[in-house]
């Protein structure tokens, strides 16, 4: 098999990329495109830089239509400075019978020979270079004789060039970025532009009553007025808070097979914890139906969304907002929720603390699995209570 190995930083992905990607596939016949969005770029540092897992999501967002290309986290995986002659090393053992492509545009094709261990890349991967400006033909061919003198094998594309850069999508000019990346930097507010959640309230309630019982509809208007409310004492954002109270349990009502089709076919569903805890599901199935099916791609909200029975590390503000708002909702009358509902208006970490302490002696006492982003979390939120306690304690002394 011939394969693509086309690495950048897509901070954002662009039509310049994806145009790169299909011309490079018809020209040198490629079955498979590797798309590998660096951890930390070598070449060049951007200011304005949002965090490598958006940059992942943005590709994942741009490829839904490209079969042929694969998203890989394999460099930001890896983490510290990404460097190509390791990922290509990396590839090599991964796919030992296949032929690797490394495609780079015109810019990055005159740099080559600085790269790290240049001679090893050339001697292990065939280039293959398109341009990204009217006239740079002849340059490129300069180039590409330097290049196959230097022992590289290297090819310049006929495909015509598209003149666009993440520069100018960072900076706020032309359209260059796909629509669902274009709506994932606004709905994020990515690159300094303003967070613009634009969504049809009155059509997201009939999404949400049409697949829930009127019992469950009901809670689920409760837990987003009840997030609003909890924002508005803690100072999050309420908008956020109210679609992600609204959307929480989307899916809770499909059935078993349903349910995990809508998960995707990630890693997740072969997770044995995973699949043995049925009843968080619904939650990492409701942010996927929310990002396909309603162009929700906001990640604060789907997060919030995908984690509200489980919790995670590193929990947001957001999270735990809507994971108290679905515990203590009007709806809710089991003993002690009143003094939750309290304790959630006080100190929120102090209430995740109460919730999860009590969530997971429960598992512990019905002999279930508990899920590890749920230990996760409950450690954190112990350490952070402990640790305050103790500076409070420390300033009472003499
Ligand atoms: P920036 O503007 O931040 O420098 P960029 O638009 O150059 O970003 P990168 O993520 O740095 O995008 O590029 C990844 C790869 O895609 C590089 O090999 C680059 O040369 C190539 N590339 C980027 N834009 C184009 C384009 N318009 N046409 C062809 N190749 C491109």
């Amino acid at each position: 098999m011939r394969i693509g190995v086309f690495g950048g930083t897509f901070n954002p992905v662009h039509e310049g990329h994806l145009r790169l990607m299909r011309r490079c596939r018809e020209e040198l016949g490629l079955e498979k495109v590797l798309m590998i969005p660096t951890a930390l770029p070598p070449h060049k540092q951007t200011e304005l830089a949002p965090s490598a897992a958006a940059r992942l999501e943005m590709c994942r967002l741009a490829v839904r239509d490209l079969p042929f290309v694969e998203v890989s986290a394999m460099e930001i995986d890896r983490g510290g400075k990404s460097y190509t002659v390791d990922t290509i090393y990396a590839l090599k053992a991964a796919y030992p019978e296949d032929e690797l492509i490394l495609l780079v545009g015109s810019d990055m094709f005159y740099t080559l020979p600085d790269w790290k261990r240049a001679a090893e890349i050339f001697r292990l991967v065939s280039i293959a270079a398109a341009a990204r400006e009217e006239g740079e033909q002849e340059a490129m061919f300069r180039q590409k004789t330097r290049l196959w003198q230097l022992g590289a094998r290297a090819v310049v594309l006929s495909a015509p060039p598209l003149a666009v850069s993440s520069t100018e999508i960072r900076a706020g000019r032309g359209d260059a970025a796909p629509p669902a990346v274009q709506e994932f930097i606004s709905q994020n507010g990515l690159y300094g532009r303003e967070k613009r959640l634009g969504y049809d309230l009155d059509a997201l309630t009939r999404f949400v009553r049409e697949r829930l019982s009127p019992k469950r509809f009901i809670h689920s208007l409760n837990v987003a007025s009840e997030a609003i409310r909890l924002a508005r004492q803690h100072g999050a954002d309420p908008n956020e808070s109210y679609i992600a109270g609204l959307l929480h349990d989307c899916c809770k009502e499909l059935d078993r097979e349903s349910m995990l089709k809508t998960v995707g076919n990630s890693a997740i569903i072969n997770d044995k914890i995973f699949l043995a805890s049925q009843k968080i599901w619904h939650g990492f199935a409701a942010a996927n139906l929310m990002q396909t099916e309603l162009n929700i791609q906001n990640t604060a909200i789907l997060d919030a969304v995908r984690v509200h029975s489980t919790g995670r590390a590193g929990m947001t503000m957001l999270d735990q907002i809507l994971y108290l708002a679905d515990l203590v909702s009007a709806d809710r009358t089991y003993p002690g929720v009143e003094e939750l509902r309290v304790l959630c208006y006080r100190s929120l970490p102090a209430a995740m603390l109460s919730a999860l302490s009590f969530l997971i002696a429960d598992l512990v006492r019905r002999g279930e699995a508990v899920y590890p982003g749920t230990l996760d979390a409950y450690n954190e939120f112990a350490c952070s209570m402990r640790e305050q306690a103790a500076g409070e304690s420390g300033k009472t002394k003499p």
